[in-house]
């Protein structure tokens, strides 16, 4: 047997005893070290974004292999891992693939169970399993606490494999909150000129500190102006919204240039107001939403030290506290739950 934080009704969650997971082949066993709770989970905790229940949320965590389903992958055991959270054709090494799949658009694979989103119990547990094509292993140079952000740095990397930037181009971030950061830090590191956007001037230190050249948190119609004065009138070239309130769409289209990128990575479960359609159409504005990502770039990221990730982690929780870790997280930069492995 072993323990799992399971959410039965919105707002409520329970510790259950669940018998031992048995594994299929391509089936990984993982035993929790660390989970983190982000925005998704607190949605669908809060009611606000409906799955079907009961349900074992978290897709965040990092682990140590205990058990695999097939010999070619014996050389996992024992292992600290990460695993991506869509379950599809391809990570489960199906013989035959979706037509999403064969299309390479395996995030969208129309078989997929997500990790503790879409009928597939998730990490807030002692033990998880993942199909074989799922994990990573971690590299030592990163610790079993830092990895638990992979899956949110890898989201962040998608950004901009969905839209390019190229070296010197004005990326601007509106939200800081841990998606937004590492917005600014990949975009930094590859070479483009960062603004973040944020309300609080006491967030202006910690935008610098994710690679934000310039903040600005004043007025809209101050930021808009000061945007358009630092891009020649012109506006920036990719805006990301990344507030995770249904506003920051409309501020994001005062911001970005004509032509320009206008990217969202916001899944907050309500609608985006003020949609401008006609400014949409007249400067000829891309829209583009992203989210899962490359882990295979986020695991090496997160061994540079210039960027301030163990920062992030202000607490941690027994699994027992999942409710309470989740409720924490609204207001906390980010909180992980641990799991039997982290001992
Ligand atoms: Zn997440
Ligand atoms: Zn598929």
């Amino acid at each position: 047997m072993y323990q799992a934080a399971v959410m039965t009704r919105p707002h409520t969650i329970e510790m259950q005893s669940k018998p031992d997971l048995s594994l299929q082949p391509d089936e990984i066993l993982i035993r929790m070290a660390y989970a983190g709770v982000c925005g998704t989970d607190i949605a669908i905790f809060s009611g606000d974004y409906p799955v079907p229940l009961p349900l074992v949320l978290g897709h965040e965590f990092s682990g140590i292999v205990e058990a695999v389903g097939s010999p070619e992958d014996a050389y996992l055991l024992g292992k600290p891992v990460v695993g991506e959270i869509n379950n599809t054709c391809v990570a489960y090494r199906k013989n035959e693939l979706c037509p999403a799949c064969r299309k390479g658009l395996t995030n969208h694979c129309l078989t997929r169970t997500t990790l503790g989103i879409i009928n597939y119990n998730g990490v807030f547990a002692e033990y998880v399993k993942l199909p074989a094509g799922s994990i990573h292993l971690i590299p030592a140079s990163v610790s079993m606490k830092r990895a638990v952000l992979t899956e949110p740095l890898a989201a962040a990397f998608r950004t901009f494999e969905m839209a390019e930037i190229h070296p010197g181009e004005t990326v601007a971030v509106i939200g800081t909150g841990r998606l937004g950061k590492f917005v600014l830090a990949v975009a930094e590191k590859a070479g483009a000129k960062t603004i973040a956007v944020i309300r609080n001037p006491a967030h202006i230190e910690t935008a610098k500190a994710w690679g934000a050249q310039t903040v600005y948190c004043d007025s809209r119609e101050n930021t808009v102006k000061a945007i358009l004065d630092s891009t020649e009138g012109l506006g920036a070239d990719m805006v990301v919204e990344a507030t995770g309130n249904p506003e920051g769409f409309s501020l994001a289209m005062q911001l970005v240039r004509p032509q320009g990128t206008l990217s969202l990575k916001t899944t907050c479960g309500l609608p985006a107001e003020g949609i401008d359609a006609t400014r949409l159409v007249v400067n000829e504005i891309r829209i583009q939403g992203s989210r899962c990502g490359p882990f295979d770039k986020a695991l090496p990221f997160l061994a540079d030290t210039e960027y301030p990730f163990d920062n992030l982690m202000t607490e941690i929780l027994p699994l027992e506290k999942t409710a309470q870790a989740i409720e924490s997280a609204i207001t906390q930069s980010k909180v992980l739950i641990q799991g039997p492995a982290s001992l």
